[in-house]
């Protein structure tokens, strides 16, 4: 696939100032496919690891959409959930809002469990547009009222595959009839087994798939092939190889 620059990506000037600050100039695959199709407005999911730069594929067109109807005038609110499993991705996410979105003049508050919740319902109270959460502390803040998700019109669903893994898909599914029905919703997983196909099929509605091949983990220097022997053959096999 060619290369794609963050400066074809159409991004506003302050957006792709804060982007190329960072160092990056061409966009990863994840990046170069994802944007587009999440600026058109389209639910998407995607198929990607961590190290793809897949962060950056959602959070961007995220700050440039917020920015621009931002600089049209909202109401203020939550506009955007990111759903995360542990509380190291949460912090990294947050950082990654907090670099592209530097001179956009959005806020954002990361919160998760396992800390005391005074900071984070402090930020919640000063207001903010973004909202990066792991899912058992997000429900335990809605339950006390802290946080309200009825303006809400952009929701991630970051690492499904873990989140499924760890035991999350029962907060996931009373989270999920919290949100306006009427969203863009990205959902992102590094696996799509069926039981991942099925959570998708219930969140998105007509989405566009984009899936990178992760790195491949052979080495190009050793050269592989397959032989088909009998269980009977297979030493003899290795001895003549060897
Ligand atoms: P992620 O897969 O989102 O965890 O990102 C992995 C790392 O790649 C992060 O440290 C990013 O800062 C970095 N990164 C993401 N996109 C790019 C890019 N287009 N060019 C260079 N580095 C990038």
């Amino acid at each position: 696939m060619e290369t794609i620059r963050f400066d074809e990506l159409n991004l506003d000037p302050r957006i792709l100032r804060a982007v190329t600050d960072m160092g990056f100039e061409a966009a990863s695959p994840i990046q170069a496919q994802a944007i587009p199709v999440e600026m058109e407005g389209h639910d998407m999911i995607g198929q990607a690891q961590t190290g793809t730069g897949k962060t950056a594929a959602f959070s961007i067109p995220i700050i440039q959409r917020l920015y621009l109807q931002k600089k049209k005038g909202y109401k203020r609110g939550i506009k955007a959930l990111i759903l995360t499993p542990t509380r190291e991705l949460a912090i990294q996410i947050g950082e990654s809002f907090a670099a592209y979105g530097r001179f956009a003049g959005l806020r954002h508050t990361v919160i998760f469990g396992g800390v005391g919740q005074k900071p984070q319902t402090e930020a919640l109270e000063r207001g903010i547009d973004i909202l990066i959460a792991t899912p058992g502390r997000l429900l335990d803040l809605i339950g006390q009222g802290f946080i309200h998700l009825d303006t809400l019109e952009y929701f991630v669903l970051d690492e499904a595959d873990r989140m499924l893994d760890m035991g999350f898909i029962h907060d996931i599914k009373r989270i999920l009839p919290l949100l306006p029905k009427k969203r863009q919703s990205l959902f992102f997983s590094a696996t799509m087994p069926p039981e991942i196909e099925r959570l998708a099929g219930t969140i998105l509605s007509a989405p566009q798939k984009v899936e990178v091949t992760p790195a491949s983990s052979t080495v190009d220097a050793i050269d592989q092939s397959v032989y088909f022997v009998e269980k009977a053959e297979k030493i003899n096999l290795l001895k003549s190889l060897l």
